[in-house]
């Protein structure tokens, strides 16, 4: 059996639960407050619902093997754990800001002896100490943006998404400390297979190529389309298609054939109206589910 450590609240919990689902791995919970779950149908994955900070800590103590967590905490807490698959959802950068008064431009205008608010005091001591400037790091737990107006702080390092939340307390962005996504992790130690032996491995392997293909497919869109046969050489080069479109016969086609490809969702816009300029009709556009090339 393997466990799985998952966030018990927030935005990082629900999208990873998703995400499990969607590769065939519904977390079934028994009871609204229960602590641990069973993942999918089969007996070979467990979950287990902690705190998203703890996350790191558990999988390099062994108490569970993998766990879905941020990469800023992962970094922050400075444990012997790697990344497997960057899950592709929670994506923010931890930020350096300041005062929107401030003349602060870059790092390097940092004046030496400054305070620093904020939540990754590992990650800001280290930033700072890599750009040579000494600061005076103060730690919080939270809500760092309030640290320069108390006057307990002159800049911050913190999470920012959108930026909105640094917009409205007046703050403004200065230098990029680290980026950060939700990411699949395994302690050091579990990757280089000292803790399991060929089945495990099989199963991490497995586990890693099913999300792989839910997150590979949720920016591809399934194209079909009917197009005139004497068409197909101008089709080719607006559906490229991962090896080039499946051309497909229609009963009482006539002259058209029926043309299915895979395409970003980004290009869905403009290749039909490509398409519809080549004459092509009946155009039908569907989501995939998994995508495995
Ligand atoms: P925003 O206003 O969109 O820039 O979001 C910034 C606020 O949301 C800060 O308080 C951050 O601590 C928090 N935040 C944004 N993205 C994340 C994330 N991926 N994980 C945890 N907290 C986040």
């Amino acid at each position: 059996m393997y466990r799985i450590a998952f966030p018990n609240k927030g935005r990082l919990a629900t999208d990873a639960r998703a995400l499990f689902t969607d590769a065939g791995l519904d977390v079934r919970v028994h009871g609204d407050r229960a602590l641990t779950a069973v993942l999918g149908r089969g007996d070979l994955f467990e979950a287990i619902f902690v705190r998203a900070e703890d996350i790191p800590e558990f999988v390099a103590d062994g108490a569970a093997e993998l766990g879905v967590t941020g990469w800023d905490l992962v970094a922050e807490s400075g444990r012997g754990v790697e990344s497997l698959l960057d899950l592709e959802f929670g994506r923010c950068r931890l930020a350096l800001a300041v005062d929107d008064e401030c003349d602060v431009r870059s790092v390097a205008d940092v004046v030496p002896g400054s305070r620093v608010a904020t939540a990754f005091p590992r990650l800001t001591s280290r930033y700072f100490a890599g750009s040579n400037i000494p600061v005076e790091i103060v730690p919080v737990s939270g809500a760092a943006e309030i640290a320069p107006h108390l006057g307990i702080a002159d800049l911050i390092v913190d999470l920012v998404s959108t930026g909105s939340t640094l917009r409205v307390n007046g703050l403004r962005e200065v230098a990029t400390v680290c980026e950060s996504s939700a990411r699949l992790i395994a302690s050091s130690a579990h990757i280089q297979g000292t803790l399991g032996g060929a089945e495990p491995q099989r199963a991490l392997r497995e586990l890693v190529a099913a999300l792989q293909s839910v997150i590979r497919a949720k920016g591809q869109r399934y194209l079909m389309a009917n197009v005139p046969r004497a068409a197909l050489g101008s089709v080719k080069q607006v559906l490229p298609g991962v090896d080039g479109p499946t051309v497909v016969d229609i009963l009482n086609g006539g002259d058209h054939v029926a043309v299915h490809a895979v395409v970003r969702a980004s290009d869905v816009y403009r290749t039909i109206a490509d398409l519809q300029a080549l004459g092509a009709s009946g155009v039908l556009v569907t989501r995939i589910e998994r995508f495995v090339p």
